[in-house]
């Protein structure tokens, strides 16, 4: 009998193998017919120290035990009320305020929402909200209507609200320009994601360019939104990708990596003048109408101050800085290649395009994905934009089986 399961992003039409895992340690997960695959994606971008780590996995365990859920639209437990605390002393002092939920498009959701309460309860509604060209927030409807408009979300077109595009800083004076404009004109917010564009094709920018855009919106009081869940925890060598440009946002969402990427869980931190916006000691109705059924579950919330202990206690900053240097050789080592375009690396990310241009439904995508699943190597390229965003245990000879694959892919593929 074939599966009932329908799987995201997979067209199931094609036949691809759909592999089983049965568990996971490090950056090494085990199939059921016990194959050992290296995860060089950190599962879709949310593993951050390796999978199943110890601290992490028996803090799920003991939550699991003591409290497992709870209603938090006037309840409070204790693990929310760390890592809430902790957030807050970690991130820039500006932002005061935590609000949960379960998933980076829901933070996002949360922001754009949080960001319009702000403005009608200030008595000046604005509704217009500014994205950068390339952009990835997510796959809820208000989540896609502010990412890039494409394959992925053509059939909900007609559903998705109108935004300001801001063209991405190939010309930098061109998109600071037309940002300067845009919030001239207008505007409730401006969502970024900082310095990376992730899904949009692991597309860099300059940590200048990323300070001088929230210093326009600074200018002209639009609200500065950072989208940290991809770039955030480290990824781009930094806990926070904002750190770099010395941008300190007015809302920062963050999720994947804030369990360690073991359980979903996300927030939004906001500015005390977003949370006193819709504070009122007679009205209710400027309260922030929005909750989900698991906001803050303990056991999730649980696993996320594991993590936060671990960055605390553990040396995190080091095994970044030492994978960085290693994904940098890596690249080094094979930029010099014909078919290699626009090799680049940020922090513990890596990336290139295999052959001219970029492409999301490049037919060299499946043939790349069909290759690294024939090596025992989970890298899933987004069209012909390779790229490699691995756990931070990976060891230098899982990272370097990785690149045998890629220069293999090379090999086989390039033109
Ligand atoms: C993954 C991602 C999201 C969406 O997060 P989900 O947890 O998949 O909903 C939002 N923004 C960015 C920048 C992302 O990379």
């Amino acid at each position: 009998m074939t599966s009932p399961v329908w799987h995201p992003f997979t067209q199931h039409g094609l036949g691809e193998p759909i592999p089983m895992v049965a568990s996971a340690a490090g950056a090494v997960l085990t199939t059921v017919d016990g194959r050992a695959v290296v995860d060089a994606i950190s599962s879709w971008w949310v593993t951050t120290h390796g999978h199943n780590h110890p601290r992490i996995a028996a803090a799920i365990a003991d939550q699991a035990g003591r409290l497992d859920q709870i209603i938090f639209a006037g309840w409070t437990h204790q693990p929310a009320e760390e890592v809430a605390a902790e957030l807050v002393r970690i991130t820039p002092p500006a932002l005061t305020r935590v609000f949960y939920s379960d998933s980076g498009s829901t933070a996002v959701e949360v922001a754009l929402k949080m960001a319009l309460g702000y403005w009608l309860n200030r008595g000046d509604p604005r509704h217009r909200i500014l994205v950068l060209e390339h952009s990835y927030h997510g796959d809820t409807i208000g989540a896609m209507s502010v990412g890039a408009r494409g394959v992925f979300n053509r059939p909900y077109a007609p559903l998705l609200f109108d935004v300001g595009t801001i063209p991405y800083p190939t010309d930098v004076q061109a998109t600071l320009d037309a940002l300067e404009a845009a919030c001239r004109a207008g505007a409730a917010a401006f969502i970024v994601e900082p310095l990376v564009l992730g899904a949009g094709g692991m597309l860099f920018y300059a940590p200048e360019t990323l300070s001088e855009m929230r210093a326009i919106c600074a200018r002209h009081g639009v609200l500065f939104i950072a989208d940290e869940v991809m770039t955030g925890w480290g990824r781009t060598g930094t806990l926070l990708a904002c750190e770099q440009a010395g941008v300190v946002p007015d809302i920062l969402c963050l999720s994947k990596g804030l369990t360690g990427g073991a359980v979903p869980l996300a927030v939004t931190l906001s500015t005390e003048a977003i949370f006193q916006a819709h504070w009122s000691e007679t009205d209710r109705a400027r309260q922030f109408f929005h909750s989900s059924s698991y906001t803050a579950n303990p056991i999730a919330c649980a696993a996320a101050a594991a993590n936060l202990a671990i960055w605390r206690e553990e040396p995190v900053g080091q095994r970044i800085d030492t994978l960085a240097e290693r994904q940098r050789a890596h690249l080094a080592a094979i930029a010099g290649r014909a078919a290699v375009r626009n090799p680049r690396t940020l922090g513990t990310i890596a990336a290139f395009e295999l052959g001219a241009g970029q492409d999301y439904l490049s037919d060299l995508g499946p043939r790349l994905q069909a290759h690294f699943r024939e090596r025992d190597l989970l890298v899933r390229p987004l069209g012909n934009t390779i790229y490699v965003m691995p756990p931070y245990a990976i060891t230098p000879e899982e990272l370097a089986r990785v690149w045998d694959g890629i220069g293999e892919a090379i090999d086989r593929f390039g033109r």
